[in-house]
């Protein structure tokens, strides 16, 4: 029986189906390049620590260090390879910050990496500020525009933060990768609701269609996907 949805889920299953079932049903893939992924949880576990370490009011001197002494201490060595890009992320970050500190009321975010929940979805938001009605979510690639992935997202956190008493009105994604900001325009719930809804009743009905696209490329299930609905014997 599918669970409460997450944001991941409804993007993964949105993207191809057929990917989403193997990857519910723990199917073991081809070996494809994880750096991305393995980036983006580096530089979260670099920004969580960073936030359960600053005090309350720093001043810049502080951000500098601070965050300088936690890239030394927790950047992921096996992803060498990628080192100017983590680098470059993280200095985005600090520079983020201190703009951050300089123009919000509160510095300090109510909550980092806090798992919320309603009836239908569930979430985890990377930060939220009570004091300043705002929620952000850092993404390590760059962002130029928002696409339907990210609005659901944004529109599932927000829900999830509503309907537990936070008073959050902005929500904003900030694209460590080529420093930019991009605010979360109005979605209705309905939206994702209906989206929702959609892989609920595809789930029940047993459709997973593949959904050919450049991910295909990156897929950890292309052999699986090439023979799936190819019956070998019969073909003889
Ligand atoms: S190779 Fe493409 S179509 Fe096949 S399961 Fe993966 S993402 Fe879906």
């Amino acid at each position: 029986m599918l669970g409460k949805t997450s944001p991941s889920s409804l993007n993964s299953f949105d993207a191809c189906s057929l990917a989403w079932l193997y990857r519910k049903s723990k199917r073991q893939g081809i070996e494809v390049d994880d750096t991305p992924r393995l980036l983006g949880l580096n530089e979260h576990r670099m920004i969580h620590t960073y936030f359960d370490e600053v005090p309350e009011n720093p001043d810049e001197k502080h951000i500098v260090s601070l965050a300088e002494k936690i890239f030394t201490d927790q950047f992921d060595k096996s992803l060498s390879h990628v080192k100017d890009q983590a680098r470059r992320c993280w200095k985005n970050f600090v520079s983020f910050e201190r703009d951050r500190l300089r123009l919000w009321p509160v510095y300090k975010p109510t909550g980092t990496e806090v798992t919320f929940e309603n009836s239908d979805f569930l979430c985890i938001v990377d930060f939220f500020s009570d004091d300043c009605g705002v929620a952000l979510d850092w993404k390590t690639g760059s962002l130029d525009r928002l696409w339907d992935d990210q609005l659901r997202q944004g529109k599932i956190n927000l829900m999830c933060l509503e309907d537990n008493s936070h008073p959050i009105t902005k929500f904003y994604f900030v694209g460590l990768g080529n420093n930019r900001v991009l605010e979360m325009p109005t979605v209705s719930r309905a939206w994702v609701e209906e989206d929702a809804a959609k892989m609920r009743r595809m789930v029940a009905q047993g459709k997973f269609p593949k959904r050919k696209s450049k991910l295909c490329d990156y897929c950890e299930f292309q052999l699986d996907c090439q023979f799936s609905d190819v019956c070998l014997w019969m073909a003889i």
